[in-house]
């Protein structure tokens, strides 16, 4: 009898593990995470594993720099919500009190501008863009001038995201960072991360992070992702911080980056049911 019931704890016990396991990688934390997160639950348990994930992030929060004149410079696919992102940040310094100009740095791409500019007109923030098919990082010089010239004091800078012109997307954004150092300095290199692009978000990363000398990060979607996990291990690989949450289309969906909360709401659904 005594066997019988040790037998069946030992199967529960292992049960319990696989099920958690896969709640693991549902949630984005990818195979060798998952892994680890696994080791820590056999020693430790689920306060173990909370220690663990708050442990491996607890670095990760920033606040986003400011210069008086700040010139932040956003990269991403596209579609990760670069603009929306813009509109939300430019949006909260002109509530602070700033004089907020959008600079449109994305000439190729038929709507970009136009998004931009709809988003200006909502907030009633300027909106600087070039022709259609203009050389980008002369749009954004001319840009930074007009800022500059007209005491704007936060300058937000949309980019393109085309990874399927990899090449000359990576020389465009080198370009725009020259061009932009010759005026003044980039405050602050965003990386917009959708975050229900799970896995490719670390090739992203990867693209993305030296020719853009990212700064900080922005997450994305986070309203609509079942794989947030992935954040965590993203940030231990790269080490570059998160400033901004972002969490639905509306222009206060956003908030700056919690580690605790962060861990709580992954772990909290699977712990409390
Ligand atoms: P861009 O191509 O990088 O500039 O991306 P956009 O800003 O145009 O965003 C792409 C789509 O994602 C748009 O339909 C946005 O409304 C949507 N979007 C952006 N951020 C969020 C978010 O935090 N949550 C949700 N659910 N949708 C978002």
């Amino acid at each position: 009898m005594k066997l019988f019931k040790f037998l069946s704890f030992i199967k529960e016990k292992k049960e319990l593990i696989a099920d958690f396991e896969e709640y693991l990688l549902l949630s984005g934390f990818g195979i060798s995470f998952s892994e680890e997160i696994i080791k820590v639950f056999k020693k430790k348990g689920e306060k173990g594993v909370r220690e663990f994930l708050i442990n491996s992030i607890k670095d990760a929060s920033k606040e986003l720099s400011r210069d008086d004149f700040s010139i932040y410079l956003f990269s991403g696919v596209n579609g990760s919500g670069k603009t929306t992102c813009i509109a939300k940040i430019g949006n909260m310094f002109k509530k602070e009190g700033e004089k907020v100009l959008f600079i449109s740095g994305d000439t190729f791409r038929a709507g970009a501008t136009e998004q931009l500019t709809i988003w200006g007109e909502k907030l009633n923030i300027d909106v600087f863009s070039g022709k259609k098919g203009a050389d980008p990082a002369s749009v954004v010089y001319d840009g930074v001038v007009y800022g500059r010239n007209r005491n704007f004091t936060k300058i937000l800078v949309d980019t393109a995201g085309r990874l399927q012109n990899k090449k000359n997307l990576m020389k465009e954004l080198e370009k725009i960072r020259r061009v932009i150092e010759k005026l003044s300095k980039v405050t602050e290199s965003i990386l917009v991360l959708d975050s229900t692009d799970g896995e490719n978000l670390y090739s992203q990363v990867e693209n993305f992070k030296e020719v853009s000398k990212v700064s900080s990060l922005f997450i994305t979607k986070l309203d609509s992702t079942i794989k947030p996990g992935v954040i965590i291990p993203i940030y231990v690989k790269y080490k570059i911080p998160i400033a901004y949450l972002f969490t639905g289309e509306g222009v206060d969906d956003f908030s700056p980056f919690d580690p605790v909360e962060f861990v709580n709401s992954i772990l909290n659904p699977y712990f409390s049911s």
